[in-house]
């Protein structure tokens, strides 16, 4: 028979997103009761886990896309908005290692400097031209510039070595780049909730429905094992599932839901082990992505550095599919259609055939395509050295626009209720580096009574410095946030 139980605050999902979330509120008010749902047996092993995304702490320094270049112009604007939202994540993450909250910080970020690498005469002009623009603000300072091959090759020694010396090649580096380990970050904030007095996790139960009663919504949920059935009734939810918040959201019917979809994309990496190569490349180099492309493929060689291993990742190769979690179903895609998203589906579908196309083709690339992508970065690479491996989903969101039309985006976007009882984080990209700035979106939306008084406001800046402040417009407290960030989390070890 079903319990009902009562909770002030609901979080689905245990990934980043509703830890994140857990953890600021539970700073913000110890006595506020919260309870944490998850389908899986484990938190963390969707998206969130470190080997179904490519842990760059995305701050805009070697990702090309977030500085698209038009009639000439480099527009820097989103790599600046990018970069202040991972010093935000920086700085609650530097708080929580201060208080003994989060381990010692290599056990979930680790200094990897960021570089972007291109070939041609073209490129290699863009490339000039967005550090020309970059470096003249105060965020992106210490990014430097070369075309020097010397300096390429201490730089990132496989990527050059065995490439054509006539090729015209050029890169940029910031040294203090990070690999964050997502997963590792939200376990170990997890395991520090549970241990806290007001604090539940339910693992393996499956939230099913919710509907609104008075002023609480009543979130019923199936435990996966047993079939036991619950509801609880809470006062606010968060639908922080991953590719699950969409349907989530869809069935809390709010008309702030209406209009949106969701566009499924897979992902792959191919991933080397040997201990020997991963020593001699210490680096996140991005590159630009091949024409037809969408934005979240744009190829990179990585180092990544899991549980203390490193190892070699290059990817990703984004698929076609119509699963929204790579524990969902292939009924996912379909069973998100609505009669008020099916207009603005359609119209997104027939006007991003391309995209489609260039996604089933991925789909079905041989391996040898697969090595040939790897070789315009590592032209040494082996074949039998990689593994494949498949990475999480991303559903990027489609949005109506004021015609009724779909318009595909590749952000993350919070949608909430207007009388703030629940909200959703849809999207995934820059994803998990930027939780702490959509978190503090959900806070500010959906608790604006605790928001308006000084508690709240006090302890945020005492967990965020530069909360109600914008690191773009002022350079001295970027540089007071950004040094203890570096020194806290180690990241200043990567400045050679
Ligand atoms: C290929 C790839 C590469 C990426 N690279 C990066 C990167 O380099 N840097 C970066 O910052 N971000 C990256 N991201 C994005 C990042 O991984 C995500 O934005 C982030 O992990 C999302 O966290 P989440 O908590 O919202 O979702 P998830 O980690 O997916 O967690 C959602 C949880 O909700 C649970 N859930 C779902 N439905 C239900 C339900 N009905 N009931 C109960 N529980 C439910 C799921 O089981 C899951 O555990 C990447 C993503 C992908 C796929």
């Amino acid at each position: 028979m079903a319990i009902t139980e009562e909770t002030d605050v609901l979080l689905v999902g245990g990934g980043v997103m509703s830890t994140t979330l857990g953890m600021m509120l539970r700073q913000l008010d110890p006595q506020l009761k919260i309870t944490q749902v998850e389908r899986l047996d484990h938190v963390a092993h969707e998206s969130t886990d470190g080997w179904n995304n490519a842990g760059t702490g995305h701050a805009g320094y070697c990702e090309l896309n977030y500085t698209p270049e038009e009639n000439g112009q480099i527009s820097i604007q989103r790599a600046l908005e990018i970069n202040q939202s991972f010093e935000v994540s920086l700085q609650l993450w530097s708080y929580l290692v201060e208080q003994g909250i989060l381990p010692a910080p290599e056990r979930f970020i680790n200094p990897t400097p960021h570089q972007s690498f291109v070939w041609g005469e073209k490129d290699v002009g863009y490339l000039r031209r967005r550090h020309a623009a970059l470096s003249q603000h105060h965020l992106f300072r210490d990014m430097t510039f070369t075309d020097d091959p010397r300096t390429l090759e201490e730089w990132m020694p496989l990527v050059v070595q065995g490439r054509d010396p006539m090729q015209p090649v050029a890169a940029t580096r910031v040294p203090y780049g990070a690999d964050v380990d997502f997963g590792s970050l939200t376990r170990h904030m997890v395991t520090w909730l549970t241990e806290q007095p007001n604090y539940e996790l339910m693992l393996s139960n499956d939230v099913k429905a919710l509907k609104k009663k008075g002023d609480k919504w009543r979130v019923s949920m199936r435990q996966r094992h047993n079939g036991e059935e619950r509801s609880i009734n809470a006062r606010f939810v968060f639908l922080g599932a991953g590719g699950g918040a969409l349907p989530l959201l869809q069935k809390s019917n709010i008309t702030e839901s209406h209009g949106y979809g969701g566009f499924p994309v897979s992902g792959q990496w191919l991933v080397c082990e040997r201990a020997d190569l991963a020593a001699q490349h210490h680096s996140k180099v991005y590159g630009k992505a091949p024409l037809g492309a969408p934005p979240m493929s744009v190829p990179h060689l990585d180092t990544r550095i899991i549980n203390g291993e490193s190892a070699l990742l290059f990817g990703p190769f984004a698929g076609f599919t119509t699963k929204f979690q790579k524990e969902g179903s292939y009924l996912d895609l379909f069973s998100s259609l609505r009669s008020n998203n099916i207009r603005p589906m359609m119209s997104a579908g027939i006007s991003n055939m391309e995209l489609t196309r260039y996604l089933i083709g991925e789909v079905f690339q041989s391996p040898e395509a697969r090595m040939r992508a790897v070789r315009n970065f590592y032209p040494d690479a082996k074949e039998g050295e990689w593994r494949l491996q498949q990475a999480g989903k991303r559903v990027q969101i489609v949005k109506k626009n004021a015609e009724g039309r779909g318009k595909l985006e590749f952000g993350t976007e919070v949608v909430a209720a207007h009388d703030g009882s629940l909200a959703a984080l849809l999207g995934a990209s820059p994803g998990a580096s930027t939780a702490a700035h959509a978190m503090i979106d959900v806070i500010k939306r959906c608790f604006p009574r605790e928001m308006a008084g000084t508690e709240w406001p006090e302890r945020l800046k005492t967990m965020i410095p530069s909360f109600g402040e914008s690191l773009i417009d002022d350079e001295a407290l970027l540089k007071k946030v950004r040094s203890r960030n570096l020194r806290v989390l180690g990241l200043d070890k990567g400045q050679h």
